[in-house]
This record gives C-alpha cells, structure tokens and sequence, in this order.
C-alpha cells in the first residue's frame, strides 16, 4: 500500500512528492472502517452504522448449528426463535442479513409466481434502493395495486382478493417508515385485512418489539409519545399479521439483520427456501441479537442497549455532561437543540436535547482527530449533540475541542 502511495504521489508530479505520499497514505487510513464519535445527535446514524453495539465474541467455535444436549445438529434460529416467542407472541422466527432481505424471501417464499396485492399509497421507497416494486419483480411475485395513493380501504384488498384475474397469496402492509402523509388520507386497519382470508404480511421496518415498551417502565415518563405512531411487532401479530418483517438495528437497537417473525407454518415456508441459505447471518450477529433479545426480556435495555440507553437520557444529564465538556475545554458554549431517531424510523419525531456550540464550521478538523468526532454544522455553527454520544467519550470529544 505505501508504495502504491509512493508511486501515485510521484505520478501526481507534485514538488512535496513526500508530503503527498503521506496525504495518500492517510487518505487510505481514513478510508478504513473504524470507530468514530457520533456527536450528530442522529441516533440511529445510517452512515454511522445505525445502533451502536459492542462486538463480543471469546473468539471460540459456538454451538452455532450444534445441539450440546444431544450431540447433534442444530438450527441457528432457535435461541433467537424462542427469545422472540416470548416478547412478541410470535409463533416462530428466523433471522437473515437485513429487512431488504427478509421482504424479499417472504415473497419469493410465499408469494413466488403469484400476486401480492399492495395499496398504492404504501409502494414506497425506503431508501438505498429498497423501492416495493423492484424488490417484488425481483422476488417473482406480482405486484397487484389496491386503492389510491391517499386512501385505500378493506374494500379494496377485499375487491383484488375477488377478481378472477388476480391469483392474491399475500396481502403486504408496508409501513411508510421515513415519510408522513397528512391531509384527506385514510389506510385500512390491520384487523380489517386480517380478516379477508388471505394470509397478511406486514413490514413495519424498524422493529419496536412491544408498543407498550414493558422495559422503559418506571425507567422514564413512560413510553414516549413519538414510538405512539410505530407499528410494534407484537400488536402487530395480535391485530392478525401473519407475517411481520423488521430490522435489527433500528428501534431494536441490535445488529444489522432482518427478521422474519409470525406463523409457525410461513416462517418455516420461509426458512426452507433456497433463498435462506444465501440470506443467513453469520454466528457474530445471532449472537448480538440474541444479547439485546436477552435484554429486553430482563427489562434491563436502557442500560444494557446503546440505543435504549441514549433514547431514555434524560435531557438535564446531557446539559450537565455538555457543560462539563465546555468547561474542561475551555470552547465552546452550551445550546438546547433537537436529536432525532434516524434511520428513516419516527420521521418528524425529536427528542430534547443539549449541544456544545462552537462558532464556524470546525466539522472537517473534528473529523481530522484520531478518533473522528461527527458533528453538524447548523448556520455556520458546529454542534455536537452529546446525546448520541457515549458518556465514556466525554474526555475524548473534550480533548478534540482542547485540539481546536
Ligand atoms: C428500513 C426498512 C426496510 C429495510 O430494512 P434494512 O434492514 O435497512 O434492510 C424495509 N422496510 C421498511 C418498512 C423499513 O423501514
């Protein structure tokens, strides 16, 4: 690497040809992936890697596919089955690489050479290339719109099911995760479709597994009004989804993956399509969502999950670490401003919070530190929102303000 370094600041023909080989070389260590401080007040950063999780592993074989009881094979999904049978009321689950993947198996699993009816208002894109349609042609399944794009009813799901010339398996609810329509708008309840007699699959995204969140009780002032609109796995499967998909790393605060949870029967339809095998997450990643599944069933997320954590922070305990940061050094002032969730999950939704402020646009030396510090710049003022930051990073973003 340093030679090609060498030999590309050479070809530049620059006067300081060592002064940019080392540019080269340090463009190249910056290009690798690495740790960096969150300070955008985004909690769920896409570009950061959404929900922050610890890696663990002892660096031993696993029991990964192995029963010990027995002796014998194992499932890979069965910890994390029985984990989320518990805290959804779901009958099975399996676990693959993201939610893209999980929406695209459902369908070619259950759906594939038939239709999918699907509202016209809910054939969205997520984002990063994940738009309904395309990954429908690519599943072989066959888009069937139902309704229009601001009001679609049970009538008109009830209506495709009937038409002698569609062929409905599936009746798909997506949740319109990272936009909000206002207006003349209505969408039929999920109760209504759930009882038109074709099995329901709804992907609602970012993977609240319980609205009424049992692990923030008496942690907060309950459960914030902003998660009232998500759609949870749990009241999602009572209303009679047969199918919920949803993310690892968004509102679960886990690892990227996607699950796959509902009827024992589908999930297994699901989990022995050709598809799973090129879809299955490694043993690292069952096994930090199965450590977040443990945490939410212990009731013990806000501390152990680094999302719960920084969700249910109280504001005036960011303000205190903000002015402890301020003073140690010796920059910067103290300014109210508004984290959001991120990750295209509670769109609008903010949360109080407090920022260092430092005049001008700083963000690029802050980026420059060993380890890089993430701001916004708003107006041509830097903030770093010290609520998505880990309270043990306080002395590094001190000493990264210090190095202004
Ligand atoms: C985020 C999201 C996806 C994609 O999930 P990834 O885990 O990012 O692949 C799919 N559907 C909905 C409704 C989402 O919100």
């Amino acid at each position: 690497m340093l030679v090609d370094c060498a030999r590309r600041a050479v070809a530049d023909g620059a006067a300081d040809v060592e002064e940019q080989a080392d540019r080269h070389a340090a463009a190249f260590a910056a290009s690798l992936v690495g740790d960096v401080i969150n300070a955008t007040g985004v909690l769920l950063h896409t570009n950061l890697g959404r929900a922050p999780v610890p890696m663990v592993s002892s660096g031993r074989p696993t029991n990964l596919e192995f029963d010990t009881v027995t002796g014998t094979r194992g499932s890979r999904h069965a910890a994390v089955s029985s984990l989320l049978s518990v805290l959804t009321g779901a009958e099975a689950a399996v676990v693959v690489n993201n939610n893209a993947a999980a929406v695209m198996l459902v369908l070619a699993a259950l759906a594939h050479g038939r239709d999918v009816a699907v509202s016209r208002g809910e054939s969205v894109e997520i984002g990063g290339g994940f738009r309904i349609p395309d990954v429908m042609e690519q599943s072989g399944a066959r888009l069937v719109d139902v309704g229009t794009t601001n009001r679609t009813g049970a009538a008109d799901y009830a209506k495709a099911i009937a038409s002698p010339r569609n062929d409905i398996a599936l009746v798909m609810r997506v949740h319109p995760s990272n936009f909000s329509v206002e207006g003349f708008v209505s969408s039929a309840p999920l109760r209504e479709l759930a009882g038109l007699g074709v099995p329901v699959v709804a992907d609602i995204g970012s993977g609240l597994l319980d609205s009424t969140c049992p692990w923030l009780h008496g942690r907060t002032d309950g459960v914030p009004a902003f998660l009232r609109n998500e759609p949870a796995v749990r009241q999602s499967l009572e209303d009679g989804a047969a199918i919920v998909t949803f993310s690892g790393d968004k509102l679960l605060g886990g690892p990227q993956c996607g699950i796959i949870a509902g009827r024992a029967d589908l999930v297994a339809t699901c989990a022995s399509h050709p598809l799973m095998r090129a879809l299955r997450p490694g043993g690292h990643t069952l096994q930090l969502l199965q450590a977040a599944l443990l945490s939410f069933a212990a009731r013990t997320a806000c501390d152990d999950i680094a999302f719960w954590r920084m969700l249910a922070l109280d504001a005036g305990v960011v303000r205190d670490r903000a002015e402890a940061v301020v003073s140690a050094a010796g920059a910067g002032s103290v300014v109210p401003v508004s984290a959001l969730v991120g990750a295209g999950s509670a769109p609008g939704a903010v949360l109080p919070s407090f920022a260092v402020a430092v005049d001008g646009d700083v963000s690029a030396r802050l980026r420059a530190c060993a380890l890089p510090v993430v701001a916004r710049v708003d107006r041509g003022v830097t903030l770093l929102d010290l609520r998505t930051v880990d309270p043990a990073d306080d002395a590094a973003v001190v000493a990264a303000l210090a190095s202004l």
